[in-house]
């Protein structure tokens, strides 16, 4: 309903036509008077709207209904004539007293009389405004989340077109300011291209992802300065189509290098800073396989220290942990950079060294005996901490890097177990398992202190004239449960438990004793003692050799060491140095076994030996095997060239005893002639008639002087 006010005398009258006009119209409409300003009507629209009645508003003057400072200054400028009209969002009142948003058009109406009305009409902007300011506080919000995350946020169209990215995006990808400001699409994914490692690869993925609109993508970029960047980009969704894509990239170098930290620590032995078992063992594994690949060996040595115990109990543990970080630099100094070097525990050590043959690895098993050999000092204490060396080698020692460890483990024991301070090679235990070989070992014992151990002696024959030139003593068991035992299966039980070396000493004594007593029978017979690796690397060997002579009184040329090659080759120069110190001593040396070990003929030039046994293995297939033939007679050549002696032994039969005569080999020992013989039955068979002794004295004498004349003076007959 359109209402006109109470037309007073004061309102001017209004045309009648406008009034349908305004009826018709949806928005709120005022009708004012162009020259007194009064309100001369309004519809029913605008009551609804501002909760006026014409009553309230019908004459009423325009500038007292107005609210806003722009209106004010309108209907004063109205007023002198000087506006055609107004078209702004302003607040206008409502009846109730709030304010409220309103589009306001006001614009003049010329009449055919007078100067015309103005028609104000209003539309409600509540809603919108509402609306407006809805999606105001949200953008503004997503806009706060994207600068506040750690991630680089970057939107783009499906083209590829930026359209939106956030700071963290400039910041992570180091984006010039200039780029982005000026919205250089292209020079922006040009940076983004330059600033990673493989610019190529970037562009093709890029593509990929910016091709396949539904992918939802994740992936690591890595960049020119060394930072990873991962890249997790999803399709955006508008009205269920793609409209572009969000990427959003994220830092992740310091993850990673946590990880990589977390991995090393796992790697790590905290107290030394050394790699720990874990590590050694990956390694292993690892060196394992290139050497099957390469066809290659290499070595593992577990160190253990001697008696560290004690440090730690008289001087704490804070005192212990000092000693193991200057033994854990010490082994560092010992190895080459590529080699590894690993704390297992408390004071075990083990050492990875690779394409390392038996020699190799005893290098290395010295270089740690010599670096540990340095007294320690700290504070004001001086000390010296030793340490027992297991060496095992691959591939001999254990398929896998757990049974290598093992072996290596065994032979460091075995080390313990014979006094300690030194190094050792693993040796293959044999078939008899643990348990026969803890028994065999307890058997040893308990013989050695009930006296079931007897000597024998083999004699030792001059190929040319038949004459005795001395006797190899060989220990012999007869144990009430097993009866007889042969040494071949308890010696070896015993060089792995230590034990051989009570053995030893004892069937030293014992041979010397004999030798001594058949002297003084006027049986002047050199003996062989057999003489086992671990036993002769015992540092007070030599000074037993000579206690021994001493308290028998035997001249020590009646003495001779059988060591096998393998000492030499394994201990070098220690061997070496104590073989000087036993030929000074006047004791002689033989190399038992020869040529079943690495032969070499440098360090048989270097040592002073006087004899060489050629294995029995070689004499067996004489005198028609061609290879052992070849073998035996290029032995006696070699020997001979040396100014050694050559004995064969195993010889059984009187074709082998003419080849080797044939081919220049001096002397002697088997069946041939007899197997090992008690003391009694031996002294029976070469007792002392005229001329016997002289022969078996004669025999001493030219072994001697065949190691300083080139030519050889056998005795014939
Ligand atoms: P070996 O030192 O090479 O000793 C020679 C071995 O050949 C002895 O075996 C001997 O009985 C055997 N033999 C001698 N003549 C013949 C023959 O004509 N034919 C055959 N088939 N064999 C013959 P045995 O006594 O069983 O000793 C075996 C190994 O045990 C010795 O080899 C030696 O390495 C070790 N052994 C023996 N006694 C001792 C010892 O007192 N101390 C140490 N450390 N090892 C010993
Ligand atoms: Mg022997
Ligand atoms: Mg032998």
């Amino acid at each position: 309903m359109i209402v006109q006010g109470p037309v007073s005398a004061a309102v001017p009258a209004l045309p009648a036509a406008l009034l349908p006009m305004i009826e018709g119209l949806q928005e709120a409409v005022w009708l004012v008077d162009a020259r007194s300003r009064q309100v001369l009507a309004i519809n029913e629209a605008s009551e609804q709207l501002l909760g006026f009645t014409p009553d309230d508003l019908v004459g009423c003057a325009v500038e007292s209904l107005v609210t806003s400072p722009e209106d004010a200054l309108f209907w004063a400028e109205a007023a002198t004539g000087r506006r055609d009209g107004l078209h702004t969002d302003t607040m206008m009142r409502h009846a109730d007293g709030h304010l409220l948003w309103a589009s306001r058009r006001i614009s003049h109406l010329p009449l055919p009389q007078g100067d015309g009305v103005w028609m104000v009409t209003m539309r409600d902007l509540t809603r919108q405004r509402q609306q407006d300011e809805e999606r105001d506080s949200l953008l503004s919000e997503l806009r706060a989340t994207l600068e506040s995350t750690a991630d680089g946020i970057l939107v783009t169209d499906l083209a590829g077109r930026i359209r939106h990215f956030n700071q963290r995006l400039a910041t992570l990808w180091s984006i010039p300011e200039l780029l982005l400001t000026e919205g250089r699409d292209e020079a922006v994914q040009a940076w983004m291209r330059r600033s990673v490692v493989d610019g190529a690869a970037y562009a093709t993925r890029l593509a990929a992802i910016q091709e396949a609109s539904l992918l939802h993508t994740n992936d690591r970029i890595e960049l020119l300065d060394g930072r990873v960047l991962e890249r997790v980009s999803l399709p955006q969704w508008s009205r269920g189509r793609p409209i572009g894509r969000v990427y959003s990239f994220r830092d992740l170098s310091e993850t990673l290098a946590a990880h990589q930290r977390i991995e090393e620590l796992s790697h790590t032995d905290m107290s030394t800073g050394l790699p720990n078992r874990r590590a050694l063992m990956d390694r292993v594994d690892h060196a394992q396989a290139v050497a099957r690949r390469e066809a290659s060996s290499f070595a593992l040595l577990n160190v253990d220290l001697d008696r560290f115990k004690q440090i730690n109990d008289t001087l704490g543990h804070a005192y212990g942990d000092r000693v193991l970080k200057e033994v854990a630099l010490r082994l560092k100094q010992c190895l080459r950079e590529v080699d590894t070097i690993a704390r297992l525990d408390g004071d075990r050590f083990a050492l990875l060294i690779h394409q390392a043959d038996a020699r190799g690895a005893e290098h290395a098993a010295r270089r740690v005996q010599e670096a540990m050999s340095q007294p320690f000092c700290f504070d004001t204490l001086s000390f010296t901490v030793t340490c027992s060396t297991g060496v095992a080698l691959f591939p001999g020692d254990g398929a896998s890097s757990e049974a290598l460890l093992a072996s290596a483990e065994r032979a460091m024991h075995w080390v313990k177990e014979s006094g300690r301070g030194s190094f050792r090679f693993h040796q293959p235990r044999k078939d008899v398992d643990l348990l026969s070989r803890m028994r065999l070992d307890h058997a040893m014992r308990q013989a050695l202190q009930e006296h079931e151990f007897r000597l024998f002696f083999q004699p030792q024959i001059d190929l040319h004239s038949g004459a005795l030139i001395g006797a190899e003593a060989l220990i012999r068991w007869r144990d009430p449960l097993r009866g007889d035992v042969p040494p071949s299966e308890f010696i070896p039980v015993a060089e792995e438990s230590g034990f051989i070396i009570a053995i030893g000493h004892w069937v030293l004594q014992q041979a010397v004793t004999q030798a001594a007593q058949w002297l003084a029978m006027g049986l002047r017979v050199p003996v062989a003692v057999n003489v086992s690796a671990l036993q002769f690397q015992q540092a007070q060997f030599v000074e037993s050799v000579a206690q021994v002579l001493r308290e028998v009184n035997l001249p020590p040329e009646l003495l001779e060491l059988e060591l096998t090659e393998s000492v030499l080759l394994r201990d070098a120069d220690d061997a070496l140095h104590r073989m000087e110190e036993l030929s000074q001593l006047g004791v002689l040396i033989a190399i038992d076994d020869f040529g079943t070990g690495y032969s070499n003929l440098g360090y048989l030039k270097r040592f002073p030996i006087q004899r060489l046994k050629v294995d029995r293995s070689f004499v067996a297939g004489l005198p028609d095997d061609a290879s052992d033939a070849g073998i035996v007679n290029a032995i006696v050549q070699m020997g001979r060239a040396l100014n050694l002696l050559v004995i064969a032994e195993g010889v059984e039969t009187e074709a082998q005893r003419d080849f080797l005569e044939q081919c220049g080999c001096h002397e002697f020992q088997g069946y041939l002639c007899a197997p090992a013989l008690d003391a009694r039955a031996f002294a029976h068979r070469f007792a002392p008639r005229a001329g016997a002794s002289q022969s078996a004295h004669e025999a001493t004498l030219t072994r001697k002087s065949a190691r300083r004349g080139s030519n050889v003076r056998l005795l014939r007959g």
